[in-house]
């Protein structure tokens, strides 16, 4: 079995070495470990390890986990990084402090109406579809600064930065392009809004060094910490 205090630290040593080489400062970039298919003790093991963001794709099995450990009293930070629709926004608002995926003006209208009803705001990333592809969510680049500028107008969404899942393929060196894509589309989105978008949400398991070296201020990792998910839900014994 895998060991995930061992796997954790590898792949924090790993970022570290990446931010070093880029002359950034390791600091700068946090770790979300996607724990979406993974069991409860599994978590916790990554927890107890020193693990402080976890990072959830679906909202039920994601609020089932919240739920169940909410008496172990652990600082969690919990990250929403999958497709939302619009009518789960109120759990959004309920479970989660940070929300990587915000693609749509009615998901940010209904997303502020209950984070208001709870004196709350919530720590957002716009997603960002960097490589135009036609299946992806998020928003197109040329269309970014529009969506920023009505993003803008609600109270308790805190803009943080861009997200976004870009082209895979199977040599980590093609992601680069996307990453400095998302980054250099950044940079003037600062310039043309003046909103600051500190965070990038970028690279995944099998490319977030290439991530940090192009400026990622988050790396969103499951398999790399937990081991492969076993693509058939059913088969999860744990849950
Ligand atoms: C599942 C997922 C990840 C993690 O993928 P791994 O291959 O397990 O590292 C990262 N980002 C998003 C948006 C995901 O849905």
């Amino acid at each position: 079995m895998e060991n995930i205090r061992e796997n954790i630290n590898n792949i924090l040593k790993k970022i570290r070495i990446a931010a070093e080489k880029a002359g950034r400062s390791p600091d700068d970039v946090k770790l979300v470990a996607v724990s979406k298919g993974v069991g409860i003790e599994r978590i916790k093991e990554a927890v107890i390890a020193g693990q402080k963001i976890l990072g959830e794709s679906f909202y039920q099995e994601a609020r089932d986990k919240i739920e169940a450990l909410l008496i172990e009293k652990y600082e969690i930070n919990w990250h929403f990084i999958g497709h939302l629709q619009t009518n789960k926004a109120k759990y959004i608002a309920k479970y989660f402090d940070y929300l990587h995926t915000l693609d749509s003006l009615e998901l940010a209208l209904e997303l502020n109406r209950h984070l208001e009803k709870k004196g709350k705001a919530l720590s957002v990333l716009i997603q960002v579809n960097i490589g135009k592809e036609g299946q992806k969510h998020g928003i197109l680049p040329e269309n970014a600064k529009d969506f920023l500028c009505e993003i803008k107008k609600f109270p308790y969404l805190d803009i943080k930065g861009l997200m976004t899942i870009h082209p895979l393929s199977d040599n980590p060196i093609d992601s680069i392009r996307w990453f400095k894509g998302l980054r250099e589309l950044r940079d003037k989105l600062e310039l043309e809004t003046n909103i600051k978008l500190n965070e990038l949400s970028m690279g995944m398991s099998d490319d977030f060094e290439e991530a940090v070296m192009e400026g990622a201020t988050f790396v969103r990792t499951g398999a790399q910490i937990f081991g492969e998910r076993i693509k058939n839900k059913e088969k999860i014994k744990e849950k």
